[in-house]
């Protein structure tokens, strides 16, 4: 299980990631979507240990990763974006070198690296050069090189960028096949890849996350369900007067005219009420055909424009302002830290005065008391 909490990355006064929350659950592979430049390689550096957050905690199966580095990198398997291989060295021998460097015990290590080349399909090509294979190829000693040694966390950056179509439905369906045994977080900025392989997906905006959830409960909740699209047959062009018999329907705009001289609309509505009957019988009236009629169509793509589209802007001046009033409040903070401290060390000499003082004076007392008796002792002696 990945637990990122409260986790911040500032770079001076640039946030790479501001504040970010979410959980990767064991057995679930979760898309971490983004657009470039929204946080996605820096959240996964500080996953996998590359670099530490300004703020928060990741922790990893249970581990701290600030304070069990060693235990959760022995956890982890990441494949970094672009293929970053040895050429040089065989597909065996790369994946060898990756069990060596993720401490694979010696012993362990040959059937290790077996079971990756077996479970990566590279059995026929793993004494060949790595710069020998093509890009797919490369791709998948590269995932090779994550899962040696089988880690329950897999962290692939962007697996798929830069394959042809076969190779990307290979390596997806390579992926599928990992959820058996690892908890896999992806990321992409490939809308139809995450909602493919991902049964949940985190949304990243310039830092910040926008959206935790399945890719089907996204759709529905940010689906469309005030505009409809239409294609009529209409001949006389009156298709866009039923707006005023029908007064749910607040504008029609038309998309296209097809070559079979059809319309394409779409009908904006002010309410999310199915109002198709209604414009049936009036298409109807008009001699209007109806060629079709559906309603605007959810995808993840336009779930995520919404959700990334809506987002409030922070200006350079609002961060700044924002950094500025977090530096205030830490030394407000630290002042009255110091004040308290004072205060602490003024009480506890005042405390250690009135003690010394206590025990002067009790000292006197006793030196007086001894000084009584000694004289009751010789007054009594006397009158003897
Ligand atoms: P993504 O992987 O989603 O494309 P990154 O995590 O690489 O985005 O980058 C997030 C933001 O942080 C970008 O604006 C990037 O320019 C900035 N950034 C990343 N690394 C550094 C760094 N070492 N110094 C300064 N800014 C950085």
């Amino acid at each position: 299980m990945i637990q990122v909490k409260n986790v911040t990355k500032r770079y001076g006064n640039f946030y790479a990631v501001r504040n970010i929350n979410f959980e990767v659950k064991d057995g679930e592979i979760v898309g971490f979507l983004g657009r470039n430049g929204a946080g996605k390689s820096t959240t996964m550096n500080m996953i996998t240990g590359f670099i530490e957050p300004t703020e928060g905690e990741i922790i990893i199966n249970g581990y701290d990763i600030d304070q069990k580095p060693k235990k959760v990198k022995s956890q982890i398997g990441y494949m970094p974006e672009g293929t970053p291989l040895y050429s040089d060295l065989t597909v065996k021998e790369f994946i060898n070198y990756m069990a060596e460097l993720k401490l694979v015990p010696r012993k362990n290590r040959k059937e290790a690296v077996k079971n990756a080349i077996e479970e990566t399909g590279l059995e026929k090509v793993q004494n060949n050069l790595t710069k020998s294979l093509s890009r797919g190829y490369k791709q998948r000693v590269s995932m090779a090189g994550a899962i040696v040694g089988n880690p329950k966390i897999l962290i692939l950056d962007e697996p798929t960028v830069g394959l042809d179509p076969k190779q990307v439905i290979e390596i997806r369906e390579l992926i599928k096949s990992f959820r058996k045994n690892h908890t896999v977080l992806i990321s992409s900025h490939i809308l139809s890849e995450i909602s493919q392989i991902c049964e949940k997906v985190i949304i990243i905006d310039k830092g910040e996350i926008v959206a935790v959830d399945t890719p089907e409960n996204l759709e529905t909740k940010t689906a469309d369900n005030t505009t409809l699209n239409i294609i009529v047959d209409d001949i006389n062009n009156k298709f866009t007067s039923i707006k005023d018999e029908i007064p749910e329907i607040t504008d029609i705009k038309l998309v296209k005219e097809n070559d079979d001289n059809s319309k394409e609309y779409t009908i904006e509505t002010n309410t999310s009420d199915d109002i198709r009957k209604l414009i049936f019988s009036n298409c109807a009236k008009n001699n209007i055909t109806i060629l079709e009629m559906k309603k605007s169509e959810s995808s993840l793509e336009s779930a995520f424009i919404k959700l990334v589209e809506n987002r409030k802007e922070y200006s350079q001046k609002e961060i700044n302002k924002m950094q500025y009033e977090k530096e205030i409040e830490e030394l407000r903070e630290e002042e009255k830290f110091n004040k308290e401290e004072k205060e602490k060390k003024k009480i506890a000499k005042k405390e250690a005065k009135a003690r010394k003082k206590v025990a002067k004076e009790a000292k006197a007392e006793a030196k007086k008391n001894k000084k009584a008796e000694k004289n009751n002792d010789q007054k009594e002696g006397g009158n003897k």
